[in-house]
């Protein structure tokens, strides 16, 4: 029970409204589309963009052409394995 006066007036038995403990949607991740909700810690971008973590900033990275996945070798060649 929550320490606040019912809303229905005195003596209406104070139940909990359950769109009250829904957490408030607040986006999507810009990666994997997964809700966001107040309260959530999420990566932010600099455009302001939100990701669920690491990952999701990681792939979405990659998709954006940002990223790319390389091999790098002794004699200064370097190949490119992604994107
Ligand atoms: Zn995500």
């Amino acid at each position: 029970m929550r320490d606040h006066l019912p809303v229905n007036g005195a003596g209406a038995v104070n139940l909990p409204d359950p769109q009250e403990r829904e957490p408030g949607v607040l986006g999507v991740c810009a990666s994997c589309r997964a809700t966001l909700y107040s309260g959530n810690e999420v990566l932010c971008s600099p455009d302001g963009l939100y990701f669920c973590d690491a990952r999701c900033l990681v792939d979405w990275m990659y998709e954006e052409g940002q990223l790319a996945k390389v091999q790098l070798w002794s004699d200064g060649n370097v190949i490119v394995r992604g994107v």
